[in-house]
Formats: structure tokens, sequence, C-alpha cells
């Protein structure tokens, strides 16, 4: 059965202060429910500090992005092993606020991603339309690239999950219609289907991302082939993490 994630993306909010939003949300999470994992993605600066307030609880800390290199000179940047260390059991990369802030393409994250999963971390690997692909009718063949490219060689379906985030509904209060995500996460479904064979994608949890909050959760995450959600805004306050993860299953 495909594993349910509920993942915050905390992007770059939050201060020590924030702490206790962790606190609230590791302890509604408690030990969890069968099935559904819940995780909250942080600043590099929180992820030691979260993973303590997470702990003894059912809820996990990531990281928002890493280098592919273990170590070295890259000033500024954090490696995979860096957030192992500090706690971080799961990764996103390839955002498209990365892909677009950053210039980070597709074979860039493929690197992350391979970093990820050498320091024995989940990546989230994130992909997803504009606007003007939407309207050219370019989704289905620009996801798919993304995917084809994004994905390391070598990767085991059992240790990744895919985000699909159309970039015109991150942030924007604007949702994709449960028919919009039936398509993208079928289509996702085929691709890993060919790569990974039926039953290698059928373990690979697919979340939607865009403006999901908790009053639209329920519906999107009855979505056939949605295993969860990658949520922005909303993650930053413990109740609504809270709302949207009581309605996974
Ligand atoms: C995101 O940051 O990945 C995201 C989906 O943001 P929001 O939920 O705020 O649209």
């Amino acid at each position: 059965m495909t594993r349910t994630l509920i993942a915050g993306n905390w992007k770059m909010n939050g201060l020590k202060a924030s702490l206790g939003e962790i606190r609230d949300a590791a302890a509604g999470v408690g030990r969890g429910k069968a099935g559904v994992e819940a995780l909250l993605c942080v600043p590099a600066t929180l992820v030691s500090l979260a993973a303590e307030a997470a702990h003894g609880s059912a809820l996990k800390v990531g990281g928002e992005t890493c280098h592919d290199a273990e170590s070295g000179a890259h000033t500024g940047d954090i490696s995979a092993e860096m957030l192992a260390d500090a706690g971080a059991s799961h990764v996103i990369v390839g955002h498209s606020e990365r892909r677009t802030d950053h210039g980070e393409t597709n074979e860039i994250v493929a690197g992350q991603a391979a970093a990820a999963l050498r320091a024995g971390l989940t990546p989230i690997i994130c992909i997803g339309e504009s606007l003007g692909q939407r309207k050219a009718g370019e989704t289905l063949d620009f996801v798919s690239h993304q995917i084809a490219g994004s994905i390391p060689e070598g990767a085991k379906a059992e240790e990744i999950v895919i985000a699909y985030e159309p970039i015109w509904a991150i942030g924007t209060g604007e949702v994709a219609s449960p028919d919009q995500i039936d398509e993208v996460h079928t289509a996702i479904r085929s691709r890993l289907a060919e790569r990974f064979g039926a039953d290698g994608a059928a373990l690979i949890p697919l979340l939607y991302g865009g403006s999901m909050k908790p009053g639209n959760a329920a519906e999107i995450l009855e979505v056939t082939d949605v295993n969860g959600g990658l949520i922005g805004g909303a993650s930053l306050k413990a109740a609504d993490f809270l709302a949207i993860y009581g309605q996974a299953k």
C-alpha cells in the first residue's frame, strides 16, 4: 500500500520563537497514525531545534534543499549529511522556488536527490508546470520530462517521494481542481510505472502541493493517486497543519 505523507514546507519563514508551533504539531501528531506520516520541512537554522522539539513524537523534520556534495568549498550551502546530522529524515529538492530563484535544473535536482539518498534522507522531488505551460497544453509533457530528469539513476521506488506542485497554485490561493490533479497524478504514476514497474510505482507517495488548506484538503486527498500533500502557508500554524493531517487516511 502507498504511504501517505502530510508534509509542511516553511520556506524562508520561522525563528526560534516559532518552535512552539513545532511543539504543538508534535503534541497533536503524538504517536502518529497507521499509514500516515507527518513531516515539517523547516529552514536549515531550525532543523536541529525542530528535531529536538519533535523528539518523542511521530512528527518528522526535514530540510528544504541540499547541495549534491558531502562537504567542501561551497560557501553558504548545506549538505544532505549535515541535514541528517541535525535530525532531518527528509529533504525537499527541486521546489519551483529553487528552480526559479537559483536556476536549479533537472540535472541539479537529480544530484541533490542522489545526495539525499546517500545521506539516508528521503528526497521529496518537486515537479510542476507554469501557468503558461498549462495554457499551452504542455503540462503532461513537461512534468514527464521533469520526472525523467529529476529522479536519480539507481534510486529505488521505496526511497523517494514525488510532489506535484503546479507553479500557478503555489502561494496564490488558487487550487488545482480535482480533475486537473487527477489527470496529472495519473500521468505521473504511469511514467513511474514505466521506470519502476507497476509494483514499484505504487510504492511512491505522490503529493499534491499548491494552496492546500484545512478547508480543501479532504477533497484533494480523495483524488485517486494523491497520497498526501506538500503544504506551504498552511503548515506554519500547528492548528492548520494538524487539521490537514487529521483528514489524511
Ligand atoms: C509549497 O510551498 O510547496 C506550497 C505548496 O505552498 P502553498 O501551500 O503556500 O501554496
